[in-house]
């Protein structure tokens, strides 16, 4: 049975794009109609974490902070280990072992690194099988006789045996994908373990849809960026286990998330069938802060909801994809604004307007609901900065009369100067192409201005600056759109670019003596009125802001101070490398000692432990 929205699916004419499993678990395939046995939904999906380390000693420390982190699971890669002597490094992996194993010795022609003959890779599991290890990974084109021959010596073992396969390259079709899995089954292995690799986010949907009607415990997963939702989502979808790494720079395949942020941002541990799916579209978007403000806010509300990074190729493509009732929400950011205009089938008015959608809501329908919210969150910051410094009172409208001009005639300059216009001030736009200020200004009733005019422009004083270009962001971070002299006339400056939250146009802004509103309050802003759309609740304020602004003190059970992690080997640009592998944002000093090193980062227990282990191997 095909699922589609037809509305969607007429007007886009995307006939060959396949819905998924509109009923989450209910056994429906594209083009079979097969009703199969269902995970058990009280299982809850397993966190593994892959140790990739080079010896035995580091791999047993690996094992300790895997443990620490939360895991439930190690897979140890002893294909990755040197001169791995499995008689001699086996029993001491999996003796007093902290928690669950999964010993695999990948092959080379699977993509691994193990170095000697198939037999002797073939010995290692048959040592782990016998020395009682949890699970060991046999991959399918060895499988059938293996496992055969593993069982028939009728030696008794709790050891499950993983049955893998993976594709480095792409993701099959369906029907290749259900051909293979019952080749994996018919090989009498415990669990089936099956890898694509996603060239579009969409692929990501043939794998919720094996995992929705696998008759067994199934691993499925798509590597690479453009399959991070599968590792994510897998809890959901009734994935047996999913994989995250000790930490960044420890991934063992593309598109890894670390164990901390499948724990802790994306709650997966909580997560099941029910949970409501939300996300941020953009391209690029794995640097978005959206995911881990977002799934606070649902957090601290109890709310069986989750808001992952979409790295979408082709936006109607995946619209229609995953037009399903459970994925309910998307912020849309650059550069899809436009785009998500037309698709969505109901426009709020200020959005139309505007020319651009970053917020879609997903109707009971199946229609899809439009909103902009970067103008309410830039407006609003405005105002609040206004009225804290005392420049207006109470009053609803801080901004009537005033002279308000906007560098900038893009998306977020279209929805200052509508902004401004609803809130009655007077509009000048200044912006480096001049035909895109006079159709912006026009469209607003307002006067438009060459951006070289603009530090010449000083009309009146009390004037207030909206910057909306991205002039002055990350890295060019000293560069400002107007001569800072220029700024003494204007009594409220605010510029939309938030990387740095200190641009220099600010800086220069409050040297002058000006009100300055950072770019953080509107993304804060237009944040949170996603979140009423998302949910019909008010954003839950402070504990959203906190997890941006307080990342490690926001967390309980963290420590809330800076923790100096004593790094007493090794020199400074060693300690520098490690840092910067171990994804910590920098070493800020020399240590106290010649030579040695010091973090003066926000650090939990296990990074502390990470940092000397990283030091000690
Ligand atoms: P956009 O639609 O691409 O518009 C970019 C604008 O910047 C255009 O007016 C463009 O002028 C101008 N511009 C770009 N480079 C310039 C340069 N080197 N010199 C002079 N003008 C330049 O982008 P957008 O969505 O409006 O975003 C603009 C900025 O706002 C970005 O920095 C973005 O990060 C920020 N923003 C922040 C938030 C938030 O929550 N704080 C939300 C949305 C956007 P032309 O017309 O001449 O090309």
């Amino acid at each position: 049975m095909l699922l589609w929205n037809l509305s969607i699916r007429s007007r886009l004419c995307l006939c060959h794009f396949p819905v998924f499993d509109l009923k989450g678990f209910s056994g429906i395939g594209r083009g079979r109609e097969k009703k199969v046995a269902l995970m058990d939904p009280s299982k809850q999906c397993l966190i593994c974490v892959p140790l990739t380390a080079k010896t035995v000693k580091k791999m047993l420390f690996q094992l300790e902070l895997a443990k620490e982190s939360g895991a439930d699971v190690a897979e140890l890669r002893v294909d990755l280990i040197s001169g791995f002597d499995a008689a001699a490094d086996l029993p001491v992996l999996l003796k007093d072992k902290p928690l669950p194993v999964i010993v695999t010795p990948r092959a080379k022609w699977e993509g691994g690194e193990y170095k000697g003959s198939e037999e002797s890779r073939q010995d290692i599991l048959r040592m782990a099988y016998d020395l009682g290890a949890d699970y060991i990974d046999v991959e399918l084109k060895v499988a059938g006789g293996f496992i055969q021959e593993l069982r028939s010596r009728g030696k008794d073992s709790t050891t499950k045996i993983i049955v893998s396969n993976h594709n480095w390259d792409f993701t099959p079709s369906d029907e290749e994908i259900h051909a293979t899995i019952e080749q994996m089954w018919a090989t009498g292995g415990d669990i089936v373990k099956y890898v694509t690799t996603a060239q579009d986010i969409t692929d990501v949907a043939q794998v919720f849809h094996f995992l929705s009607e696998s008759k067994g415990p199934t691993i499925g997963l798509a590597m690479g960026p453009a399959g991070m939702i599968s590792r994510l989502l897998a809890p959901k979808f009734g994935g047996y286990l999913t994989f995250g790494a000790l930490c960044k720079g420890q991934e063992s395949a593309p598109g890894q998330p670390t164990v901390q942020d499948l724990i802790e941002v994306y709650r997966v541990k909580s997560m099941d069938r029910d949970t409501m799916v939300y996300g941020v579209i953009g391209k690029p978007v794995y640097h978005s802060k959206g995911p881990v403000l977002h799934n606070k806010g649902f957090e601290e509300l109890n709310l069986n909801k989750v808001y992952v990074p979409l790295l979408v190729d082709d936006f109607n493509k995946f619209m229609n994809v995953f037009n399903r009732p459970d994925f309910h929400g998307f912020s849309v950011t650059i550069p899809y604004k436009e785009d998500a205009l037309k698709l969505c089938d109901r426009v709020e008015n200020a959005a139309k307007i505007i020319g651009a959608v970053n917020t879609v809501v997903r109707e009971t329908t199946g229609e899809y609901q439009g909103y902009n919210t970067d103008c309410e969150g830039a407006l609003s910051a405005i105002e609040k900065g206004l009225r804290h410094s005392g420049l207006a009172n109470n009053d609803e409208t801080p901004l009537k009369g005033k002279l308000f001009v906007v560098i900038g005639a893009g998306g977020a300059g279209k929805a200052l100067a509508y902004g401004a216009k609803e809130r009655h001030a007077r509009v000048v736009v200044a912006n480096r192409n001049y035909e895109r200020a006079k159709a912006l200004a026009e469209s607003v009733g307002g006067k438009a201005i060459e951006l070289d005019q603009l530090s010449d422009f000083r009309p009146e004083t009390g004037m207030i600056l909206a910057n909306s270009t991205s002039i002055g962001m990350e890295p060019e971070v000293t560069r400002s759109p107007i001569h800072k002299d220029a700024l003494s006339a204007y009594a409220l400056v605010f510029d939309a670019v938030y990387t740095p939250k200190q641009t220099q146009l600010l800086k220069d802004a409050a040297e002058m003596g000006a009100v300055t509103v950072s770019g953080e309050e509107m993304f804060y802003g237009q944040a949170f009125a996603q979140f009423r759309y998302f949910t019909d609740l008010p954003a839950p304020e402070s504990a959203m802001r906190d997890v941006i602004s307080k990342p490690a003190a926001a967390k309980k059970g963290k420590l809330r101070a800076p923790v100096s992690a004593q790094c007493s080997i090794g020199t400074y640009s060693r300690g520098r490398m490690i840092s910067t592998r171990l994804g910590f944002d920098k070493l800020l000093q020399r240590g106290l000692y010649p030579n040695s090193a010091q973090f003066g980062m926000l650090m939990d227990k296990s990074q502390v432990q990470l940092v000397n282990l990283a030091f000690r191997c």
